[in-house]
């Protein structure tokens, strides 16, 4: 069965579901990246919805002790405006 997804909430744009990469982060310095994630994102302005069982499943799979598909650096850097 599909996902239904209501209209978008900021622009009232339609809301298609799209296969994403979503940055999943929990503390200070964890980020995992997951690819494939069903995600209603609105046609107008781009603003992504995700299903409370996707949120959940994404839990599940970063908390896992499965072998990542791949480990990834990612550069940390610092703005030094005031
Ligand atoms: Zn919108």
């Amino acid at each position: 069965m599909p996902r239904v997804y209501h209209k978008c909430h900021f622009c009232g744009g339609e809301v298609v579901e799209k296969k994403i990469t979503v940055d999943y982060r929990w503390g200070e310095e964890l980020i995992a990246l997951i690819k494939n994630v069903p995600t209603g994102v609105c046609q107008i302005c781009g603003e992504q919805y995700l299903k409370a069982e996707i949120v959940k499943e994404m839990e599940r799979l970063v908390h896992s002790r499965e072998t990542p598909k791949k480990l990834i650096q990612v550069p940390l850097r610092e703005l030094a405006v005031a």
